[in-house]
C-alpha cells in the first residue's frame, strides 16, 4: 500500500476515501480514473486491497469480475505463505519444552547483535543450567526429568517479555536473549527466574521436591562484540555460579571485577 503513495496522488486519495466509505466491499468507479478496488481476504480477515486501473475498451464490471478471481487466488497464496511460516516456526520449537531450539537461538543472537550495533542499543544473554539434574534423573527416572524440563520451559516462556527469546541450549540448559535489556534489568530478570523456578513444586510418587537453577549473564556491548564471545562470557559466569554453590545468578561483569 505504501508504494501507492509514490504514484500520482489521485488514485491513492480515491482509494483511501473508498476504504473509509465502503469498508471491505469490492467496487468499480469512474473518477478520477476508471479503476476497481478489491479486498484481499484470507477467511474473514482483510489482508490488504488491490487497486487496478480498468484497461481501455473493457467494461468496469467485467474488469471487476476478472480481478475478483485473481484476488481470491491471492488470498489462497497468502494463506499458503502463512502456513509455511507456521511450519517454520514449529520446526524452530523444541518438542519437549516448547521453547526455541538451539539453532534458532544462534540465529537470534547474531541478528540481535547486528540490530544492537546498528541502533546503538544493548541486550543481555542468559545461560541457565539445572542444578544436580543428573541425580534427579538417577533417583526418579528419565521421564520425570523430562517432565521437569517441560515445566521449566513453560515457566520461562511465561516469565519473559514477548520480545525476549527463550531456547533450549542443550540437554538441561536454556539460553535467553533479552533485547534492549540494561545490565541491571537483565540481572533482575535472571533473579526473578531463579526465584520462580525455586518456588515450583514437583510431585513424584509421594514425594514433593524443588528444583534449582544456576544462571550466568553476559551483556552487549559491555562484555563482548561477537555471539561466540557473549555466550562464552555467560558460560563462564554460569560456571562461577555453580562453583559458588549453585541456585544463584552471576553476572559476568562481577567476574571481571573480581579477577
Ligand atoms: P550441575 O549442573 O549442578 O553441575 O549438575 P548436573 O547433574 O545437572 O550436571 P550435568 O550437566 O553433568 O548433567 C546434566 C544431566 O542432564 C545429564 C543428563 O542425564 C541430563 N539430561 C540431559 N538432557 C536430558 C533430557 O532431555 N532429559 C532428561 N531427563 N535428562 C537430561
Ligand atoms: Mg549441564
Ligand atoms: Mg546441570
Amino acid at each position: 500500500m505504501r508504494g501507492l503513495r509514490t504514484s500520482p496522488g489521485a488514485a491513492w486519495a480515491t482509494l483511501e476515501r473508498l476504504l473509509q466509505e465502503q469498508g471491505a466491499a469490492p467496487r468499480a468507479f469512474e473518477r478520477p480514473e476508471r479503476a476497481v478496488v478489491l479486498p484481499i481476504r484470507e477467511g474473514a480477515e482483510v489482508l490488504g486491497y488491490l487497486y487496478s486501473r480498468v484497461p481501455e475498451g473493457v467494461a468496469p464490471d467485467a474488469w471487476l469480475a476478472k480481478t475478483q478471481s485473481f484476488v481470491s487466488e491471492l488470498g489462497v497464496a497468502f494463506r499458503r505463505v502463512k502456513l509455511f511460516q507456521e511450519v517454520e516456526r514449529l520446526s524452530e520449537i523444541d518438542g519437549l519444552t516448547g521453547v526455541r531450539r538451539r539453532g534458532a537461538f544462534d540465529k537470534k543472537i547474531s541478528e540481535e547483535l547486528v540490530r544492537a550495533k546498528t541502533f546503538k542499543t544493548t541486550f543481555g544473554v542468559m545461560l541457565l543450567d539445572i542444578d544436580h539434574f543428573k541425580s534427579l534423573n538417577d533417583r526418579f527416572g528419565h521421564p520425570f526429568g523430562d517432565q521437569v524440563l517441560k515445566r521449566l520451559g513453560a515457566v520461562l516462556n511465561g516469565l519473559v517479555y514477548d520480545t525476549d527469546f527463550v531456547a533450549r541450549y542443550g540437554g538441561e540448559e536454556f539460553a535467553i536473549v533479552l533485547p534492549r535489556a540494561e545490565p541491571a534489568g537483565a540481572l533482575r530478570k535472571a533473579e526473578a527466574i531463579r526465584a520462580a523456578i525455586e518456588a515450583e513444586l514437583f510431585s513424584v510418587g509421594f514425594e514433593e521436591l524443588r528444583v534449582t537453577v544456576s544462571i550466568g549473564i553476559s551483556h552487549f556491548p559491555r562484555d563482548a562484540g561477537t555471539p561466540e564471545e557473549l555466550v562464552a562470557r555467560a558460560d563462564a559466569a554460569l560456571y562461577a555460579a555453580k562453583s559458588a554453590g549453585r541456585n544463584r545468578v552471576v553476572d559476568s561483569d562481577a567476574l571481571r571485577r573480581s579477577s
